[in-house]
């Protein structure tokens, strides 16, 4: 197949390849290297292949000249040559005018990472905006141009879409890795199939929830979109985080009777006050008073989600139980992970919280696949398609790839 990076050209050229370093950093040490090491299989790929490798990342969010100072990807090259064993140049000048000259220079196996490509979007979003100009020279770097950043694959930025315009192009080992998994566990699941959503905001998962009821068999609502599910019933949530727009608890309303089978919501919870930190009681979900503040599921909501997850063959997991970050409300989500991971179903996890949550509370080599992808993820699986691989792959190349 084309547009795969083992189909393409690439002996002794330039390649420019486009990773995911946005890695967790506190005092210019790297708190979880996963992204790095998940780039390693293409890396070592290229310099099998005696590349000269251009690697471009962002990291971090980037808005004004302070924000560079915190978002250097200079640790980044000291982890990379601790892990290839090899000499790592760095630019700290993504558009320094001698780059051109310099990449010239480069040997086979050379590899120079440039600065954060979000330093360009200060002051003129010129990343963010997919500027042509600045693809342009960035394309002009290299001969082929490599898409391994799949956590970016959503936004059409200029070292990812901008590029690929200039250049012959393909995806990543990396990028490949999650397309083919997330097709093969997600998009034609082995059923039944169990999604159960978490996390914060129910505007920020409507979509998604409206993708997932199409493909799901059950769906287990938990965290702060529960409350909002719970309102359109008219249950009241108290101080609750929960949606106050009429629009959509009329939306939710509708989702509630038309999948009346399939959607369950929280029985009991942990609550926590308004007005007093210290403050926690378990209650049922009729019991909530004005001042509590639902943060977690309780144990009969839990026993009543293992017997779904008991009937299913897959689940796929998207945020978290509750305010997991704090250990009075930790439970549901660390309780959740043990009973998944001692049913020993097919269970892919995705989202930034939820992948997290796992680590966290131990259980990274305990599921089927954790999906590094963050938004991207999600929006891969409501739209089935990112607008970053849109412009090197096909939807039908997509769907054949293979684990
Ligand atoms: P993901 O990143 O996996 O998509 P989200 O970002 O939607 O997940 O949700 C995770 C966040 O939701 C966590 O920070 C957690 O504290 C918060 N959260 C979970 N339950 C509640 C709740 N009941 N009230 C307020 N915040 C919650
Ligand atoms: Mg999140």
């Amino acid at each position: 197949m084309k547009k795969r990076l083992e189909s393409m050209d690439i002996k002794e050229k330039t390649v420019i390849v486009r990773f995911d370093y946005n890695v967790p950093i506190r005092d210019g040490k790297i708190l979880d290297d996963t992204k790095i090491i998940d780039s390693l299989d293409t890396l070592k790929y290229l310099l099998k292949n005696d590349c000269k490798i251009v690697i471009l990342s962002h990291l971090g969010k980037v808005k004004t000249e302070e924000d560079k100072i915190k978002n250097s990807l200079e640790p980044v090259v000291e982890k990379l040559k601790i892990l290839l064993n090899q000499e790592v140049y760095f630019s700290r000048d993504i558009l320094d005018p001698i780059l051109p000259e310099h990449v010239k220079t480069m040997l086979p196996k050379d590899i120079l990472l440039l600065e954060n490509t979000r330093f360009l979007d200060v002051p003129n979003k010129l990343e963010s905006n997919c500027d042509i100009q600045i693809s342009s020279f960035l394309a002009s770097l290299g001969e082929v141009f490599v898409m391994d950043a799949f956590a970016s694959s959503h936004r059409a930025h200029a070292s990812t879409v901008g590029i690929a315009k200039f250049l012959p192009s393909c995806i990543g080992f990396s990028v490949e890795r999650e397309l083919a998994a997330l097709n093969k566990f997600l998009m034609s699941p082995e059923r039944p199939f169990t999604v159960i959503m978490g996390g914060a905001k129910v505007e920020d998962k409507l979509e998604l929830i409206e993708a997932m009821l199409k493909k799901c068999d059950h769906l287990l609502l938990a965290g702060g979109l529960a409350n909002s599910f719970l309102k359109a019933l008219n249950f009241d949530v108290g101080s609750s985080l929960a949606t106050n727009d009429s629009h959509i608890i009329e939306n939710l309303k509708n989702i509630l009777l038309n999948n009346r089978e399939k959607i369950m919501l929280p029985l009991d919870v942990i609550v926590g006050s308004s007005y007093d930190e210290s403050y926690t009681k378990y209650k049922k979900i009729n019991e909530i008073e004005p001042d509590d503040m639902i943060y977690d599921i309780g144990v009969k909501t839990l026993e009543k989600y293992k017997i779904a997850i008991l009937e299913s063959n897959t689940i796929f997991l998207n945020g978290t139980m509750g305010v997991y970050e704090d250990i009075k409300y930790s439970n549901g989500t660390k309780e959740l992970l043990r009973i998944l991971k001692e049913n020993e179903k097919i269970v892919v996890v995705g989202g930034g919280d939820a992948v997290s949550s796992v680590k966290y509370f131990g259980y990274k080599d305990d599921f089927t696949y954790l999906s590094c992808g963050g938004g991207a993820t999600l929006e891969y699986l409501i739209n089935g398609h990112l607008v970053g691989i849109d412009s090197i792959m096909e939807e039908k190349e997509i769907e054949v790839l293979d684990v």
